[in-house]
């Protein structure tokens, strides 16, 4: 009756191993993108001899063994540490809040030190139970920080208040109290050898994809190809909109090639006053440990999403969290349609979170 057991949309990593996945089981997939490439948003393009992030800098980082076994059998992975500085009216700091930033910031030079210099801002600040971001932050890492690092950077990335934010997001970043510029803490990180491309690649292997392809340009066509669909677009999107509209936030790319071998002597530095409007200027090479004669650079500004753009972030306030659970109930009563990764699933997700979600639905559903 059907062409295909799994029509599969979107050749992002969740797509791309649930397609492995199946194929792996003797079921025949379609993988279709509505863009030009595969592997969404961790696509890698090769310039000037750099594995180029086209959309933003992508570190892989988890502490769950099986989420890293899995990866790695597609690719080798280096052994590259994020340690982004953070630039604030021309003075530097490192990133995440650790001693070293703390040093710089107060001349404290122990532990102690720190502790007692954030205890005395927060006691100033009289926050008791932290309820929106500019709280949380406030009382992680005191006033003078949250201002130069986080409040301009936070306001720019979200558009919005910090006030007006789930606190959540603040507690991604590591603050520890020692010498430490490693941005996470999880047991393993690294970067692809040859960029995240080539997972994708060999993930989708042997396996039909169609790119330039939206799901919803087509819809009647491609649902009646598969007996089944597995989707990881926007929910909100497949139900029409019926319930409304869940907010993103979006991004654009601005990419450039440098003709000097190292422009900024680090792979992340980001921006923290509202007044630049980038938030962040990587420099791909050094994800690699690049020794080519020219560098690339992209700067990355945040912009307000509008239907049509793409959505980068799902912003999990209460509001959008509860508009999704409507459309989330609707997903659970699909038999046909299965509903994973960042867009479908509308969370804040890194790409480990991804990997076990997607093997998890492996196992629920093959
Ligand atoms: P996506 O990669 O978004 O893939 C979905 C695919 O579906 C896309 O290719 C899209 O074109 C396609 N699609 C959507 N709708 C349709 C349609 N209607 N028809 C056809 N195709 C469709 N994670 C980390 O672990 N470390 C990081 O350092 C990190 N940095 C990040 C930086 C930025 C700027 C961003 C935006 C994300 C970052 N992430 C990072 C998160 C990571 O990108 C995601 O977790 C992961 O890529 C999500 O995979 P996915 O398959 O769910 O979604
Ligand atoms: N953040 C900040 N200053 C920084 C880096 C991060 O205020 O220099 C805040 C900001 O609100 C950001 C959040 O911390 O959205 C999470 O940062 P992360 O680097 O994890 O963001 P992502 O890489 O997902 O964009």
């Amino acid at each position: 009756m059907y062409n295909y057991d799994y029509l599969i949309v979107g050749s992002g990593l969740f797509g791309a191993i649930f397609a492995y996945e199946a194929k792996k089981r003797g079921k025949k997939c379609l993988v279709i993108d509505k863009r030009n490439h595969i592997g969404g948003n961790i696509y890698t393009k090769e310039i000037e001899n750099i594995n180029v992030h086209e959309y933003g800098a992508h570190i892989f980082h988890t502490s769950n063994e099986e989420v890293w076994n899995y990866v790695n059998q597609f690719v080798k992975f280096n052994r590259y540490t994020n340690s982004p500085v953070a630039i604030y009216k021309d003075e530097l700091y490192n990133l995440p809040f650790n001693m070293n930033t703390f040093n710089k910031l107060w001349g404290v030079k122990t532990p102690k030190e720190a502790k007692k210099k954030i205890e005395e801002q927060l006691k100033e600040s009289n926050i008791e139970n932290p309820n929106n971001l500019e709280e949380q932050a406030i009382s992680l890492i005191g006033k003078d920080l949250y201002e130069k690092l986080i409040k301009g950077y936070t306001e720019k990335q979200w558009g919005t208040r910090a006030t007006e934010l789930p606190a959540f997001i603040i507690k991604r970043l590591p603050v520890r109290f020692t010498y430490d510029n490693n941005y996470f803490n999880d047991k393993y990180q690294g970067i692809p050898i040859g960029g995240y491309t080539k997972i994708i690649k060999k993930m989708l292997e042997g396996i039909e994809v169609r790119l330039n392809s939206d799901f919803f340009k087509n819809r009647v066509e491609f649902e009646n190809l598969a007996e089944k669909i597995v989707f990881t677009g926007m929910i909100d999107e497949f139900y029409d909109y019926k319930f409304g509209t869940l907010e993103y936030r979006s991004l654009s790319f601005e990419h450039e090639i440098l003709n000097e071998e190292n422009h900024q002597g680090n792979a992340v530095v980001n921006y923290t006053e509202y007044e630049i409007p980038y938030t962040r200027i990587i420099e791909h090479k050094h994800f690699e440990y690049g020794t080519q004669p020219k560098t690339v650079i992209t700067r990355e500004y945040p912009a307000k999403w509008n239907k049509g753009d793409e959505p980068y972030y799902p912003i999990n306030n209460e509001k959008n969290n509860l508009l999704y659970n409507q459309y989330r109930e609707l997903a659970d009563k699909e038999s046909n349609v299965i509903f994973g990764g960042r867009l479908a699933q509308y969370k804040y997700y890194d790409m480990h979170n991804v990997v076990s979600e997607a093997l998890k639905c492996v196992q629920e559903n093959l």
